[in-house]
């Protein structure tokens, strides 16, 4: 096998194949693009990246850099926007007067009324309001009862010493006596009844002045509805130490649509809203 084996030793460098030449000259290019797309990727991922965070901050930055030399440039003083002007209140209006003690009503004031019916007055130039208050509740089947409107002087004097002759009878000193009638009826001429705007409202089937009138749906109706015929719940639960009167979730007072709205959907009783 000798020959075989020589034969064989001596068949490659024989048969060895010049280089060949094309095929280089394309692993070259193949080389040369790989190292080109490695050093592409290595300088994209260097660059900064912006974090999206700070692209508002860097838009209003560039905003102000741009806005300033405007105003700067422009000969035009730029206006201050105005506030809104705040609503005028009325003070001096018949419909806002405050009646209480510390600001009683005069001497023999007799207000205009016109009657409503079952013997109840009230003044002349509210009392259509009041009227569409208890027909709009009727409309709706809200059975309400009107239990009180204008009283004169001498009707309020009549219930206050009433109120006191109770309070004594139940133990009460005079000055006990008299600083809880203040509170619960109110003495001629700081009373809203002799105002003559004033309504007490109850229920056909609840009709007594008591706090849990405010359980029933006709108080519910009446909260969500007497602004827009012009009244206010004048002696809220949680007012009673600026009014000086006791929580009365049957007493409406008109003030008029606007005011009753205003004053509604400030939250503040009359002495807070008139305050100076
Ligand atoms: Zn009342």
């Amino acid at each position: 096998m000798q020959p075989d084996e020589e034969e064989i030793n001596e068949i490659p460098p024989k048969k060895n194949p010049p280089p060949n030449k094309p095929l280089l000259i394309i692993l070259c290019v193949f080389i040369g693009l790989a190292i080109l797309l490695c050093a592409g990727i290595i300088f994209l991922k260097k660059q900064p990246q912006k974090p999206n965070s700070s692209t508002s901050v860097n838009a209003s930055q560039s905003t102000n850099v741009v806005s300033q030399p405007l105003v700067i440039a422009s000969s035009q003083p730029v206006p201050t926007p105005e506030p809104p002007p705040a609503p005028v209140i009325p003070k001096e209006e018949w419909y806002m007067a405050l009646v209480n003690s510390d600001t009683p009503l005069p001497d023999g004031f007799d207000p205009a009324t016109s009657p409503l019916g079952a013997g109840y007055h009230f003044d002349e130039r509210a009392i259509d309001s009041l009227k569409s208050l208890l027909a709009a509740a009727e409309a709706e089947n809200v059975k309400l009862k009107l239990v009180s409107g204008y009283r004169s002087f001498a009707r309020q004097k009549t219930l206050y010493n009433a109120e006191l002759t109770a309070l004594k009878r139940a133990g009460k000193t005079n000055e006990e006596a008299e600083q809880e009638a203040q509170f619960t009826v109110q003495k001629d001429g700081e009373s809203e009844h002799n105002l003559g705007l004033a309504a007490d409202i109850l229920a056909q089937n609840f009709q007594r002045k008591v706090a849990e009138f405010e359980e029933t749906l006709e108080f519910k109706w009446l909260t969500e509805n007497a602004a827009k015929y012009g009244f206010i719940l004048r002696y809220p639960k949680d007012k009673t130490d600026i009014t000086g009167v006791e929580y009365k979730p049957w007493h409406f007072r008109y003030v008029g649509e606007e005011q009753a709205r205003l004053i509604t959907d400030s939250g503040l009783c009359l002495e807070e809203y008139l305050a100076p």
